[in-house]
């Protein structure tokens, strides 16, 4: 019963594993040995170039299967993992992970690759991800410019000094790093301003129904005029139509990603993606 990933098979879990979640230690204890059993598994969403349709990076999004709930999907876990800090050790894992698979693509004839991944809260601001980062390089395991560090506008409010300390240190060792979500914060036109970053990610909230919404696309035209006046990279994320991709191919957004192009999908499957004949968008 766990296979099948239809609609109402996904509420079924839903139901299922919330009242395993209402026991939070059982989750937590799942959660371990999960990590153990290697129930989690990265799944890859293409980001793709604007202009000519072709995959210039992926996503990483974590993915657990769990034997008797089936997949779970990460706003059922990430939140509890960042509580009890198994973020620390399953955020490690992803990180590793996604630039390994990212090093074999681009030593297999895609050698401008770049993997994106989710750093939560507290991975950036304990220096979690600093220190894998640094592990990485120290190995030889890093190609410079290859990655890229999702943050969210949220996690770097709590101490904005303390942020852009962490992003410099970060981008120093050869990240790039996107703000994720993007429009959904309370950050200031003068605090972006400040943060070193070099995307913005314009959250799917904006993108979802824009076409019947007039302050949707006013929304995301201002958020591609202030990325292009900052000179950021511009990335519009949960695209899922072709009026959606023409609107933004419009104004001039750079990348985007959404079940238009592709969804998340496997390793295997990533590949067969890269490797298939390009179709012009
Ligand atoms: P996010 O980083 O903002 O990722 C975007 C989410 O939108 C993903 O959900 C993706 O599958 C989904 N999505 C992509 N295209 C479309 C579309 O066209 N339409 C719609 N409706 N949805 C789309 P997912 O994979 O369930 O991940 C949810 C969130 O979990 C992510 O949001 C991210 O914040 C977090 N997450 C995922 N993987 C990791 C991880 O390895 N570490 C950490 N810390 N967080 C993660
Ligand atoms: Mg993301
Ligand atoms: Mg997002
Ligand atoms: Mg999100």
């Amino acid at each position: 019963r766990a296979k099948a990933a239809g609609g109402g098979t996904v509420r079924f879990y839903t139901r299922d594993l919330s009242v395993f979640a209402a026991e939070r230690v059982k989750l937590e204890s799942a959660l371990w040995s999960g990590l153990e059993r290697s129930e989690f598994s990265l799944f890859y969403q293409p980001q793709v170039r604007v202009r000519d349709n072709a995959i210039v990076g992926a996503e990483a999004l974590i993915r657990w299967q769990h034997p008797e709930f089936g997949m779970v999907y990460p706003a059922r876990f990430i939140g509890l993992a960042e509580e009890t800090g198994l973020i620390r050790p399953i955020g490690e894992w992803a990180l590793v992970t996604a630039n390994a698979q990212n090093r074999v693509w681009r030593s297999q004839g895609f050698p401008e690759l770049r993997m994106a991944i989710n750093v939560s809260t507290r991975q950036f601001r304990d220096g979690g991800i600093l220190h894998s980062l640094q592990a990485l390089l120290a190995a030889g395991e890093l190609d410079p410019g290859s990655l890229e560090l999702e943050v969210t506008e949220s996690s770097m409010m709590d101490d904005m000094e303390e942020s852009i300390g962490i992003l410099n240190d970060l981008r120093a060792l050869g990240a790039s790093i996107s703000l994720d979500d993007f429009g959904t914060g309370y950050s200031s036109l003068a605090y972006l301003r400040r943060l070193p970053v070099d995307r913005l990610k314009i959250d799917q909230s904006f993108v979802h129904d824009m076409e019947s919404d007039p302050q949707k696309k006013t929304m995301i035209k201002e958020i591609i005029h202030l990325a292009l006046a900052f000179n950021l990279g511009i990335i519009a994320e949960g695209v899922e139509t072709s009026g959606e991709l023409g609107f933004l191919a419009e104004h001039g957004c750079h990348e985007y990603q959404g079940y238009f192009y592709s969804r998340p999908v496997s390793a295997s499957e990533f590949e067969r993606l890269l490797r298939a004949p390009r179709t012009n968008g």
